[in-house]
This record gives C-alpha cells, sequence and structure tokens, in this order.
C-alpha cells in the first residue's frame, strides 16, 4: 500500500483552509502538527452549525434543542469508542485534553490505590504533562517517580523498565509517541509485561491516535488518553478511555452538575459511569468537532495517513542528514513523523526565526519535555512534524529553507 495519489492529496488538502494562505509572501508549509493539527472544513463547519442551530445545555432539558444536542453529544461517545474499539462507551470520558485526562487518573486513581512510599513507573521520554502529575502523587506519598531510561537513540532500555517493574510501581504511565523524538514506544509488549507484574498501565496517546489506528481492547490498556486538536479536531476536548473496572471503583474528582445522582445538604450520591467524572456544562461544541474529526479521518483512512506521513519523515530525515553540522536528536527504530534536530553553533529559537520568514512553521524548544533535553545535553531543538496534508514538495522546502539558515548563522 502507498501513500496518498498526487490527486488525493490536493483533495485532501483542499479540506483545510488555513494551509492556503501566505506568510510573509510566502505560501505557508506548516510543521508544527505534534504541537496541534489545522481544522478541516467539515469540522469547523460542525461547531458553526452547532452554535448557529443547535445551542443548548445537554442532559438536563425536557425542550427540543436540549434533546437533540444531548442525543448529538452521546452519538459522538459512541464513535469515539468504536473509534479506539473500547467494549462500551461508558468507558469512554469527555475531558478538556490529554493533560486533563491525565490529572484525573492521578488524582481519583491516585485516591483510591495510593499509600505511603507508593510508586509510580514511567519513561525518560514523557512530555511534562504525564510526568508533574505523577511526580506530585508520588511526592505526596513519599514514594519514588521510577523512570525507565533512555539510550543513545532515545529509545527505552526495555531491561532497565523489567528491572522496575520488579519494584512493584502502582501504575505505569508511559507514552505511545514521543512528542520530542517521535520515537515509537512497543506498547503491546510494555502492557504485557507490566500486566504479568499485575501493575495497571496508562498510555499517553497524544501523538499516536491521529497516526495509527489504537485498538484499546488488542492493547490490553488500563487507561488511553488523548486530546481533539492534534487529531483535526476542536482545541478544549480531550478523550479518557478506562477500563470499567477500574472507572467504577474510582472516585469522582470534581463535583457538581450532572456528576450527582441524590443530593442533600450533607449526602450526594454520585452518578453511574460516564457522567460519574463529567461535572459541569461539558464542551458540546467541542465534542461535535471531536466527531467530526474522527469521520475525517475515518474517511481519510488512517492507515494511508501513517503510511504516507512515513514517506515524507524518511524522504527529509535522507535530505537533512547531508546539511553538515546537522544532529538528528533521536533516531529510534520505530519512529513517527517528527524530526528533532540541532545545528552546531547554531540556537534553534534562531533557526526557527528564520524558517518562520521563509514561511516554514516548526516549533523551537523544549517541547514540554525538558528531561529529554538534559539526557541528549541540547537546550532545546527545532521539531518538524508532519501530518495527513503534507507533502513531498513542502518537504523540499522545508529542507532547502534549513540549508539557507544554516548559511546565514554559520
Ligand atoms: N502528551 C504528549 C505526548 C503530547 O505531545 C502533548 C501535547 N504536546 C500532551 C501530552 C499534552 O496535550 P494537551 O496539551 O492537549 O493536554
Amino acid at each position: 500500500m502507498n501513500g496518498f495519489t498526487a490527486s488525493e492529496l490536493n483533495e485532501l488538502r483542499n479540506q483545510f483552509p488555513a494551509l492556503h494562505q501566505s506568510i510573509y509572501g510566502k505560501p505557508l508549509i506548516y510543521l508544527d502538527n505534534a504541537a496541534t493539527t489545522q481544522k478541516p472544513q467539515l469540522v469547523i463547519d460542525r461547531i458553526t452549525k452547532y452554535y448557529t442551530f443547535e445551542n443548548c445545555n445537554i442532559h438536563r432539558g425536557v425542550h427540543y434543542l436540549s434533546q437533540e444536542a444531548t442525543a448529538a453529544y452521546e452519538d459522538v461517545r459512541a464513535k469515539v469508542a468504536g473509534f479506539i474499539h473500547a467494549a462500551k462507551s461508558e468507558e469512554v470520558i469527555f475531558t478538556r485534553g490529554t493533560t486533563e485526562s491525565i490529572n484525573l487518573i492521578a488524582s481519583s486513581f491516585g485516591k483510591l490505590l495510593f499509600e505511603t512510599g507508593d510508586s509510580v513507573l514511567i519513561t525518560g521520554m514523557e512530555h511534562h504533562s504525564n510526568l508533574v502529575p505523577w511526580q506530585q502523587l508520588c511526592k505526596n506519598h513519599n514514594g519514588e517517580l521510577l523512570v525507565a531510561e533512555l539510550d543513545e537513540r532515545g529509545e527505552v532500555s526495555m531491561e532497565q523498565y523489567g528491572k522496575l517493574l520488579e519494584q512493584k510501581p502502582k501504575l505505569v504511565a508511559i507514552t505511545h509517541i514521543s512528542n520530542a523524538l517521535g520515537t515509537v514506544n512497543p506498547i503491546k509488549e510494555m502492557i504485557a509485561m507490566a500486566h504479568a507484574n499485575d501493575i495497571p498501565v496508562l498510555i499517553d496517546g497524544a501523538q499516536s491516535v491521529a497516526h495509527m489506528r489504537i485498538d484499546v481492547q488488542e492493547l490490553d490498556c488500563d487507561f488511553f488518553v488523548f486530546s481533539g486538536h492534534k487529531m483535526y479536531g476542536p482545541m478544549g476536548v480531550g478523550v479518557l478511555y478506562g477500563k470499567q473496572k477500574w472507572l467504577e471503583q474510582m472516585p469522582p474528582w470534581q463535583f457538581g452538575g450532572e456528576m450527582v445522582d441524590q443530593v442533600s445538604l450533607h449526602e450526594t450520591t454520585f452518578n453511574q459511569l460516564p457522567f460519574k467524572f463529567e461535572a459541569g456544562t461539558p464542551n458540546v461544541a467541542g465534542v461535535l468537532g471531536l466527531g467530526a474529526a474522527i469521520d475525517f479521518l475515518q474517511q481519510t483512512d488512517l492507515e494511508k495517513i501513517g503510511l504516507h506521513e512515513m514517506i515524507i519523515l524518511n524522504y527529509a530525515l535522507e535530505k537533512l542528514k547531508s546539511i553538515p553540522g546537522i544532529r538528528i536528536i533521536g533516531n529510534a527504530a520505530e519512529r513517527a513523523g517528527v524530526i528533532s534536530f540541532v545545528v552546531e553553533g547554531t540556537h534553534p529559537s534562531d533557526i526557527g526565526t528564520l524558517l518562520d520568514k521563509m514561511g516554514v512553521a516548526v516549533r523551537t524548544g523544549h517541547h514540554c519535555a525538558q528531561p529529554v533535553m538534559t539526557h541528549f545535553n541540547v537546550p532545546g531543538t527545532v521539531r518538524a512534524s508532519f501530518a495527513a496534508y503534507n507533502s513531498l514538495a513542502e518537504a523540499d522546502i522545508f529542507v532547502e529553507a534549513v540549508q539557507k539558515a544554516v548559511n546565514m548563522l554559520c
């Protein structure tokens, strides 16, 4: 199977109004997709339609609009469950995004299971959102944050991971794909190893869900979290998938709104799943936009998207490597469409600023993964990250722009 044909790619790009603009008189080359993807017209239209005709609070209305909005919102829950192959819609909780999903688990799962001295096991490549909540939870219980270190390629040492599991952490929390390096972790194997030690596993899927097919039952993960805005959907909405057996036992983390059953002045009983974890008025427009983003991904074919991105990644990597002084940060055998690099004698933000003036949008800095930067002994990197709509022609312009920036700075 190949990536997209030229006409398929053209058709795909035409669905994204933001791609058809010029920056400083140059056509925009958008390579900051790991931070957030652009939105296709059907996502924008779905949000506009909701606010134009359907706007209403959900779950509490007897009138037409409220019932329609409730049904549409719950339809998306079922759609998300199908998309990640959850056993039940009740296992899908809507949140504000990956960060909120992880904080919810850290707070609620922490209350359920953590005692003095308990630990969490993460890897050395985690985004701060999948690091700081566990670091704080461990600190609050006088426990230790266990870290499976990276090697020089940016891969986790599986031997050390296995050894750390023997210390019986209460939870393993690992990213599927590193946003800073592009490393794809062997999560199926890592989950099986943790389960062999009776340890539940959370997967941070922020960087994987828009690039490969996810089947939470096949993976057998206990939790899987992701954000709408990195998968062509809107900001401010995300998902927490959790196995029912955990979500049933976990206490609610925020109070008020639809998460209650009966309330008296001195007692409250809580609603059933999934509502127990959705306090207050939810982001209805965001959820509907997320549903449209899933439609987009399914229509476009996720496997083709993944292949297309790998073709661009390998093409751009090979070309970049021929630029003198360039150092690619992260060379994992299994990697996704992210290239992090530094250029000897230059600062990443100087390269990023020059690229911007040439219409090429990349991200520079530590990418919310400061321990990764420390591991590679760099202040930050320049990061280009690819999405379904990027092309080989854009990769050419990107590499030429890097070459020009290097010539100007060195
Ligand atoms: N984890 C990873 C791997 C990420 O790339 C990101 C976003 N850069 C997050 C977590 C946090 O996602 P959000 O800001 O959407 O909550």
